[in-house]
């Protein structure tokens, strides 16, 4: 038993933010605006996780409404959904993800937040891939204004104790 999942997230960039991607720091004059730690990638990783289990979306379990998760580590959110997963048996197969960012260049992060990512997921560094895109100067992303991410992750099933 096998389930997909697709996840998309975005955040406006700002200066006095740090920029977290991946649960990666990268150094930048400007920092993603968010009530947590704003990563956009691993929200829409989270995201995806949600679902491919038909669960509801990080929004709604995590409100930016509510003060604990104020500049949070978004890793939490992420291993808060993969435990979700467990709980129905499901763990993760792969994990295919893209950021979108005029600025700054994000490829030389690539490998540290993919290391992040499968010690995150319990998973091995190939089961995490993650690419890196410009939008050419197009929309709100191409103005440099925020820094978007799209995943998509697979879970398989273990055991069918639970659905
Ligand atoms: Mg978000």
């Amino acid at each position: 038993m096998m389930r997909v999942g697709i996840g998309y997230d975005v955040h406006r960039l700002v200066a006095g933010r740090k920029l977290i991607l991946g649960g990666v720091e990268i150094p930048s004059e400007q920092g993603l605006l968010g009530h947590s730690d704003a990563d956009a990638l691993l929200h829409a990783i989270t995201d995806a996780v949600l679902g491919a289990i038909g669960q509801p979306d990080i929004g709604c379990l995590f409100p930016n409404s509510d003060p604990r998760w104020k500049d949070h580590p978004s890793g939490y959110f992420l291993e808060h959904a993969l435990q979700l997963a467990a709980q129905s048996g499901y763990h993760v197969a792969n994990i295919d993800a893209v950021l979108i960012a005029e600025q700054p260049k994000l490829a030389p992060f690539i490998d540290l937040m993919r290391s992040n990512i499968a010690k995150l997921t319990a998973v091995e560094k190939s089961q995490v891939n993650i690419k890196a895109t410009t939008n050419e100067k197009l929309g709100f992303v191409g103005r440099g204004e925020g820094i978007a991410a799209l995943a998509v992750v697979l879970l398989y099933q273990l055991s069918s104790q639970k659905g």
